[in-house]
């Protein structure tokens, strides 16, 4: 995507050591007007070693006075820069970063609004009623069924509709589908149609940093809920004002449901699911809007937060191990589909949302089914060269054929139990490094790509050159491998054939210092024996 292969200008670092390479003999005394070096990108800033050598070894262009001038300057404009460094290392990173490159500030306070933390609360309050009311069976079954039938309908108005044809432009539908569609997004209750998919589109192009409304790096409760609680952070509303929304402005449709949100809401979510029980078989009206209103809105908004907030976290990233969605199959289940996180935000405009139009993917099915009978067309999907590219260079190689056995075990579950991709906490032991936001962001549709990304034979060169590379690269793990084993194998025969107080040096070894360490002790030990017998 356009937003992988960019050059960024680091103006400078906030340590001390940064000057102190600035100011080593061979700076000294050189002038420039620049204080500014570039260095290529993938999105991470270099560690502050690449830094310094980059500084250093380009020191015609570096004046270090300027530098320690605009360095100092800079500074003054770090309020809590402890802070970020400690939150830096907490999540494993030794990146040095600047406000102005600060892809998550962690210590921005946030506003809380009050007003949302009451009614969220009150609706989850009346939400848990309703499921005890179905669950106990005090409602009517039909109530019960006919909820999480509506719940599912109302889910393909989010998923199918706001989702895949609104913000990604993946297909083409008839007007009467996007009308459905659209119906089905209003009872879902999750916004205006125009908000939601501005909201959308900003996640996609900022992702992971604070322009992103539900940045994940502030953790799970802020992405699942937390966000809709608090006031915007101004990066949000700053580049919130970049998306261009041009497109809904033109259809009247979703215009008018803007403009009349609160009304049809009220009509359509609200009045239209809970008389229906009423009036075909008799339902309490209470029990009715406990159900077929409250839990089942509850329901619909948790599973669609999920998205946001455990599809960013637990699970497996194959095809982009820099991001933070991964795929979630937990995920997938509740929210029709869109768990497949990982290759959605590696390809949003694929229709699938998924490389694969699975079961696990109710949106995808249904789309299929409607384009078989003419309802929709011009479904985008990511080429196969496309895909192996992009997951044979960026991946964390736990896809399942172009993977690695390392990459595969590479994942952990909460307290290490259920090791299963279904276990919502399913996890890759790898963490994404934090990420600076990108005035351009991500590509969203298919158009922001360029001719390259897009050529079949560059790509399928570039798939070929990079698939032979792993396979050798796994050979000569496979031989290094056979070697250790043959070793610890050899070590642990001359072990039993060792005085006792060796035997014990080694075990201790072993306790101490792992496997790696009783391999060369071991081996010391070996070739002292070997000396003394002769
Ligand atoms: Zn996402
Ligand atoms: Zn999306």
């Amino acid at each position: 995507m356009g937003a992988d292969s960019h050059t960024k200008t680091i103006t400078c670092s906030k340590t001390a050591e940064l000057i102190d390479a600035t100011m080593t003999p061979q700076n000294k005394g050189q002038s420039s007007s620049s204080a500014t070096t570039t260095t290529s990108s993938t999105g991470i800033l270099p560690s502050l070693t690449e830094l310094r050598e980059e500084l250093v070894s380009n020191d015609s262009t570096l004046d270090a006075q300027q530098f320690q001038k605009q360095f100092l300057s800079n500074c003054n404009g770090i309020a809590h820069e402890t802070e970020v460094d400690k939150k830096m290392r907490q999540i494993g990173s030794h990146t040095p970063i600047l406000p102005s490159e600060i892809g998550t500030d962690f210590n921005f306070q946030r506003g809380i609004v009050w007003k949302n933390v009451i009614g969220f609360a009150a609706l989850h309050v009346c939400g848990v009623i309703g499921l005890h009311l179905a669950f106990w069976q005090y409602c009517d079954w039909r109530t019960t069924l006919y909820s999480i039938w509506l719940m599912y309908m109302s889910g393909q108005g989010v998923t199918m509709g706001a989702h895949r044809l609104w913000a990604h432009k993946a297909f083409k539908a008839k007007l009467w589908l996007r009308v459905v569609l659209l119906w089905l997004h209003t009872l879902a209750g999750q916004n205006c149609l125009y908000v939601w998919v501005r909201d959308h589109r900003q996640h996609h192009k900022y992702s992971d940093t604070d322009a992103d409304p539900h940045n994940a790096n502030r953790g799970f409760f802020f992405s699942h809920i937390g966000w809709l609680l608090s006031r915007k952070h101004p990066k949000v509303i700053e580049y919130g004002k970049k998306i261009d929304m041009s497109d809904l402005e033109a259809d009247p449709w979703i215009m008018f449901q803007k403009r009349h949100y609160k009304l049809l809401y009220t009509i359509f979510a609200l009045f239209g699911p809970t008389s229906i029980p009423v009036l075909f078989w008799g339902e309490s009206p209470l029990y009715a809007l406990f159900v077929a209103f409250f839990f089942r809105t509850i329901l619909s908004l948790n599973g669609t937060w999920s998205v946001n907030s455990a599809a960013h976290m637990f699970g497996t990233r194959p095809y982009d191990k820099t991001i933070w969605p991964v795929e979630n199959m937990f995920v997938s289940f509740v929210a029709m589909g869109e768990g497949w996180h990982n290759y959605h935000h590696a390809f949003p405009w694929d229709y699938r949302a998924s490389e694969y139009g699975t079961p696990l993917n109710l949106t995808g099915v249904l789309i299929d089914f409607l384009a078989k009978h003419g309802h929709i067309w011009d479904r985008k999907t990511a080429t196969s060269n496309m895909v192996k590219t992009r997951l044979l260079r960026t991946g964390d190689k736990s896809h399942h054929t172009y993977g690695t056995d390392e990459g595969r075990k590479a994942f952990k579950t909460l307290w290490n139990i259920w090791r299963h991709p279904t276990n919502p906490t399913y996890t890759s032991i790898y963490t994404p490094k934090p990420k600076i936001i990108q005035s351009e962001g991500y590509a969203l549709v298919e158009d922001e790509l360029k001719k390259s990304e897009m050529d079949d034979d560059i790509l399928k060169r570039e798939a070929d050159e990079l698939l032979r590379r792993q396979k050798e690269e796994e050979s000569q793990k496979t031989e290094a491998n056979k070697i250790y084993t043959k070793l610890s194998q050899y070590i642990k025969e001359q072990q039993q054939e060792l005085p006792e107080d060796l035997a014990q040096q080694v075990n201790n070894n072993q306790a101490a210092n792992g496997k790696a360490k009783l391999n060369i002790d071991g081996n010391q030990n070996v070739i002292q024996r070997k000396v003394s017998v002769q």
